[in-house]
């Protein structure tokens, strides 16, 4: 089994789940005692957030950069960024390791594909909503993506940075959430990406009524760290 490299602590509270769908998913695959092997560097979230909200992407290349390497120089085979904004310095980083990057949008994009979907909807903080390093890149791989209007994308940012991030979990949030989506659903919208590995603590799948709606959501945390388990295990 190879090694899964993870640059974590944006938040931590998305990361713990990477930690607990990595080891889940080798315990479903291999069985009895059998764990992945990860190396995890974990970073201050407060010092991310101080250089995104003055669009610092040097400073936060940098932070990142650093990250990797010293998860690189710890044995992992493969790099995870356990975000989906962090992204946005995705090429600084695999240009500064030698093991390969798996990219969260490649993953996802993969799976969307594989399932038939052309459209998908798009959440995630603004930075992932209106940069072009995520919808170009998922428009590179074919697929016509949409973003919610400015307001609903000022509220979804909010709810990330304001709740998820620190923990809370508002039910309030969640009503808000699924409102927005079915209302996609209703004009001809069907796929989703959860594209903020926070947004599956608030809503996922299980929270849509099957049989009112048409709707398939795309959680990028569990996409992205199953990916990983894929990668090491194929490699045993
Ligand atoms: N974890 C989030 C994401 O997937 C947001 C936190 C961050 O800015 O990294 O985009």
């Amino acid at each position: 089994m190879k090694t899964i490299g993870l640059i974590g602590g944006m938040s931590w509270e998305s990361t713990a789940e990477y930690y607990r769908i990595i080891n889940d998913d080798v315990r479903k695959r291999v069985g009895g005692l059998r764990s992945a092997k990860i190396v995890l560097y974990s970073v201050d979230f407060g010092e991310v957030e101080q250089l995104q909200r003055h669009e610092d992407w040097g400073g936060l290349a940098g932070l990142v950069v650093d990250a990797a390497q010293r998860v690189e120089r710890a044995g992992a085979d493969v790099m995870l960024i356990c975000t989906n904004t962090m992204h946005n310095v995705a090429d600084d980083v695999q240009n500064s390791i030698q093991i390969p990057l798996l990219h969260i949008v490649d993953v996802t994009a993969e799976k969307i594909l594989c399932d038939g979907y052309q459209k998908v909807c798009l959440f995630g903080t603004k930075f992932t909503m209106e940069k072009e390093f995520y919808k170009g890149r998922l428009q590179n791989k074919g697929l016509d993506v949409v973003v919610p209007s400015p307001i609903v994308r000022d509220v979804v940012h909010r709810i990330i940075y304001d709740e998820l991030c620190v923990g809370k979990i508002l039910p309030s949030s969640r009503s808000w959430m699924k409102r927005i989506i079915e209302g996609f659903a209703e004009k001809n919208t069907f796929a989703f990406i959860l594209g903020c590995t926070e947004l599956p603590l608030l809503i996922q799948q299980k929270d849509f009524d099957a049989s009112k709606y048409v709707i398939k959501v795309y959680d990028t945390t569990k996409i992205h760290a199953e990916a990983a388990v894929d990668y090491a295990l194929s490699r045993e």
